[in-house]
């Protein structure tokens, strides 16, 4: 058998298409424009590229965005202070903090630093605690993304046994959050493994979905995979760069092998990636909506 490869690609360009929409409708009928607030301190060079396609995206959309690059030496309290700013500002749905911030800032205190109603990483103690108990809430992109790619490529994870390789708090713990939910495109039975894990290849092999989050290249292999399984890669791992200067990028699963005997795969690049950022998009038109009352 070889997998269905689920384009996240062309998955995203639909969503664009639709929220391209929602904004236009917006503006025309209500007189709002969305807005959304980046934030990076420091010159990481790959966090310059995700903000960069961040603001690009918004500009393509019809999103209002602003863009603050701050010098790495920027103290805590020079950045609570602009976020006190964006949080009373009416033109701003939306404020995103691009991680990781400088050692000598709290990231923590950072996410608790955001108003609630504005934050469309869904990060904030309030977004987790609502999204945990089945309340609307702003999820976090990329979990919330790979929801999305499952419900529009007819993957129903309802009654599934889910497996997931990773615990973080922007991947792991989230998507295994909202797949357990008893709701539509969820409803799942969820298994979480991580480095503790005993027998990692005991939990995958009973996988129906298998999510992949743990940023090691090429470790889940085919032997780990159930025939016909859907696997899910969220790993973007660096392995060099094109004699042209561009990052070659794979993911955690031994994609050549596992799509023979997958039912359903995700590419890396090309997968999860393109959902996070139009998810993104869809929290800011989101808040932007709840703002003016309209939800
Ligand atoms: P992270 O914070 O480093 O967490 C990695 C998780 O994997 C941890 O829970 C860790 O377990 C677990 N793990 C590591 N090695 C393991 C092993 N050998 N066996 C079992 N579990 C293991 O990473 P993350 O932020 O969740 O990101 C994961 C990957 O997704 C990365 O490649 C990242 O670049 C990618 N990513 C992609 C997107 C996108 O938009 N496509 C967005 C976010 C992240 P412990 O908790 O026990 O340490």
């Amino acid at each position: 058998m070889t997998a269905k490869i689920i384009s996240g690609i062309e998955i995203a360009k639909q969503i664009t298409e639709e929220i391209r929409r929602e904004v236009a409708e917006l503006k025309t009928c209500h007189g709002i424009v969305p807005g959304l607030a980046t934030i990076l301190v420091g010159d990481d060079p790959a966090s310059h590229v995700y903000v960069g396609s961040k603001v690009k995206t918004c500009q393509n959309l019809g999103i209002h965005s602003e863009r603050y690059n701050l010098p790495g030496s920027t103290s805590e309290a020079e950045l609570q202070a602009l976020l006190g700013k964006l949080n009373n500002d009416p033109q701003i749905n939306g404020i995103l903090v691009q991680m990781p911030v400088p050692k000598h800032i709290d990231e923590t205190k950072i996410i608790f630093a955001i108003n609630p109603a504005k934050d469309v990483d869904g990060f904030h103690p309030t977004s987790v605690g609502r999204m945990l108990i089945g309340e609307p809430s702003f999820l976090p992109c990329t979990p919330h993304g790979i929801q999305v790619l499952l419900e529009r490529s007819n993957i129903n994870p309802d009654g599934a046994e889910v497996v997931v390789v990773g615990r973080s708090n922007i991947v792991g713990k989230p998507i295994a959050n909202i797949l357990l939910q008893k709701a539509k495109y969820a409803n799942a039975t969820v298994t979480i493994c991580h480095s503790a894990t005993r027998d990692i290849t005991d939990h995958t092999r009973r996988a129906d979905i298998l999510i992949a989050a743990m940023g090691k290249p090429h470790f889940i292999t085919a032997d780990m995979v159930k025939d016909g399984a859907v696997v899910i890669d969220v790993g973007t791992n660096e392995i060099g760069k094109t004699p042209d200067g561009k990052r070659i990028l794979v993911g955690d699963v031994d994609f050549p092998a596992v799509k023979e005997n997958a039912g359903a795969i995700t590419p890396v690049p090309g997968g999860v990636g393109p959902m996070t950022i139009i998810m993104l998009m869809s929290n800011t038109v989101k808040a932007a909506k709840m703002a003016a009352g309209l939800i």
